[in-house]
């Protein structure tokens, strides 16, 4: 599945570097970010500058030395790079140059989409297999499950869980390493009529109950 919960609030960091003459650009920036710039998160400014900054709510001043034209653009990543410990505790973030203004909402349509590690396009026309009952040789078997273990692992890193939970992981697993498949034989749904001779039944149940 791929999803993001609209309504999960976010930690949004917001990258500014403005030395020399470009502290002018703060100001109306900073306004127009309050005014526009992903009102459903929480967001966090990080400005990057040889200024002092007021002491506001969401604004956070990193002391930045200035250097001459072009080094003070051409090493912005790093200055990233060097402030990674505390940039990595957002959730996402965005540069943009001080000397722009926000003049309408910019909002979670700019998030990169988040697809689970078991996406399978809906072009796909191959079988779907059920996670009920499978198996092989035991080395394939616990490749598959180191490999499974890890991909719902990312998975839940960013806040997914798969339509199927681990079904959909088998799923998108068995179609990059194809497998015998077999028949709905041996995972019959027990009130079901296929036309398949049963052999191992998936009993029906009160799920909603037996979950509890
Ligand atoms: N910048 C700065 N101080 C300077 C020159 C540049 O802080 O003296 C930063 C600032 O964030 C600016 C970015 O570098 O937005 C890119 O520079 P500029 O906007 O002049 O480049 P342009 O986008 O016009 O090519």
């Amino acid at each position: 599945m791929s999803s993001r919960d609209k309504f999960n609030i976010m930690k949004i960091g917001l990258l500014i570097i403005a030395t020399n003459k470009y502290d002018v650009f703060i100001p109306p920036l900073l306004k127009s970010v309050k005014k526009h710039f992903m009102k459903n998160h929480e967001v966090t400014t990080f400005v990057f500058t040889d200024k002092e900054m007021p002491n506001k709510k969401g604004l956070v001043s990193l002391p930045h030395i200035h250097e001459p034209w072009p080094n003070v653009t051409l090493k912005r990543y790093h200055v990233f790079d060097k402030h990674k410990k505390e940039l990595s505790e957002m959730d996402y973030l965005y540069y943009c140059d001080v000397d722009m203004l926000f003049v309408s909402d910019v909002g979670d349509e700019i998030l990169p989409d988040k697809n689970s590690t078991a996406y399978v396009p809906n072009e796909y026309k191959g079988c779907y297999f059920a996670g009920g009952f499978n198996g092989g040789t035991s080395k394939a078997f616990l490749n598959m499950s180191r490999e499974i273990k890890d991909r719902v692992n990312k998975d839940l890193e960013n806040n997914i869980i798969a339509i199927w939970h681990d079904e959909s992981q088998l799923n998108r697993y068995l179609i990059d390493n194809q497998p015998k498949v077999l028949s709905p034989s041996y995972c019959y749904p027990e009130s079901w009529d296929l036309p398949f001779e049963k052999k191992i039944l998936a009993l029906d149940k009160n799920h909603k109950e037996i979950r509890g």
